[in-house]
């Protein structure tokens, strides 16, 4: 047997927890026939509005949450060459989105306990151009939406919030997503829920997410569900010039069990979460701060911060040293002006978001994915213990 046979598994950052309910729906579909937008995506759709407690109208399934944030900004009717305040600590499909729809980006620095965008930083960003604020509920913690809401009242601004990491997110009792004029969901394959790809829009006006289905689907009036049904030939008009988004049967499949799974899933994360805590207590490490009072943490990333100075080992090294003893890590996120395209394109330097930059440049994720084993945290514990001296 080869050496390597003696090594323990890789354990993938992210691994989707996936059962013999979503393999089987995959198969029915398949032996369906019907792969595309479809009955099992109309079901999925149902299922999601009653999750987050919307109207089915309200919800429209997209094949990412990037085309969630383009098409709900385009379907808001917010003007081209307005601004968006957002935040640096996103990942870059939130600003790219933004950019897609014609818009310009600016952004407000977090703050360095949640992590999430400063509504005072908000405020001071705040131009007569801006148009939309858009807050990312980072880790699965949820952003001040109270604070943001009234900004955002004050100054006849659109919200769109970006749910990507905050599927089972509330704040004071209110799932996230349904504050703002739009709530943009992700099924990323290491999202909380997966559908491999896939993405959901939840709007506050139905008519505003009518809307957003044409546009998701090359702006035709009439989706190809009823074009090919048994109801006979349908001529469909284009209305607007849309873009190709929809989700597919086939994806919707995986989605429907892993949503009927989404409370066990997050009672497992949370589990972890607390098993880490516990266990990295008396470290150096800068652990993730407790989730405010009246607030449902989705519990999305564990992350940790490696302050070279304290931890005796700088984050890269950390990084590879996790590697080395096979255990994926994360990096969410550099901020968005170290990447050279925000620096070229709009003269950003990371020095003007202080605390997104220091916190993109120590901070580590570790595995918390429900298909981790008791045994595999265990694994990951030690590990980080014997990195950081404890
Ligand atoms: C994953 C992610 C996205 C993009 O989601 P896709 O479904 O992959 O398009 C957007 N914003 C944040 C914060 C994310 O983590």
């Amino acid at each position: 047997m080869p050496a390597e046979s003696t090594q323990p598994p890789f354990l993938v950052f992210g691994a989707p927890q996936v059962d013999e309910a979503e393999i089987d729906e995959v198969v029915a579909c398949l032996r369906s026939g019907w792969l595309g937008t479809g009955p099992r995506v109309a079901q999925f759709e149902r299922d999601f509005a009653a999750w987050r407690r919307v109207q089915p109208a309200q919800v429209a399934a997209v094949n990412s949450c990037t085309a969630a944030l383009h098409v709900s900004m385009v379907a808001a009717g917010i003007e081209p060459g307005g601004e968006v305040v957002t935040t640096p600590l996103t990942f870059c499909a939130t600003v790219n989105a933004i950019l897609h729809a014609g818009l310009t980006p600016v952004l407000a620095d977090v703050d360095p306990h949640t992590q999430n965008i400063d509504p005072d930083a908000i405020e001071a960003a705040i131009t007569p151009r801006t148009r939309a604020i858009l807050p990312v509920h980072f880790a699965g913690r949820p952003c001040a939406m109270d604070r943001i809401m009234a900004i955002a009242g004050k100054h006849g601004l659109a919200v769109i919030e970006d749910c990507a990491h905050a599927v089972e997110t509330e704040f004071r009792g209110r799932p996230a997503g349904t504050f703002g004029d739009f709530g943009c969901y992700s099924f990323y394959v290491t999202k909380n829920v997966t559908t491999g790809e896939g993405g959901m829009i939840v709007g506050r006006s139905e008519a505003h997410v009518a809307r957003a289905k044409v546009l998701a689907l090359h702006g035709m009036s009439k989706d190809a569900w009823h074009r090919f049904g048994d109801a006979g030939y349908r001529h469909y008009q284009v209305v607007e010039c849309g873009f190709k988004y929809n989700m597919m049967d086939l994806q919707a499949a995986i989605g429907l069990h892993q949503l009927a799974r989404v409370e066990e899933n997050w009672r497992r994360r949370r589990w972890l979460w607390q098993r880490y805590d516990e266990a990295f207590a008396d470290l150096p490490l800068g652990l993730p701060e407790p989730p405010e009072p009246d607030t449902r943490h989705g519990h999305h990333l564990y992350t940790v911060m490696i302050d070279e100075d304290r931890c005796g080992i700088a984050r890269d090294a950390f990084l590879d040293a996790m590697n080395a003893a096979r255990i994926g890590t994360g990096v969410h996120y550099l901020s968005i002006p170290e990447h050279p395209y925000y620096r070229q394109r709009f003269g950003w330097t990371p020095e003007r978001w202080p605390h997104a930059m220091r916190l993109g440049r120590q901070t580590v994720s570790l595995p918390l994915s429900p298909a981790l084993s008791d045994a595999d945290a265990e694994r990951v514990i030690a590990a980080v213990r014997g990195l950081v001296g404890g």
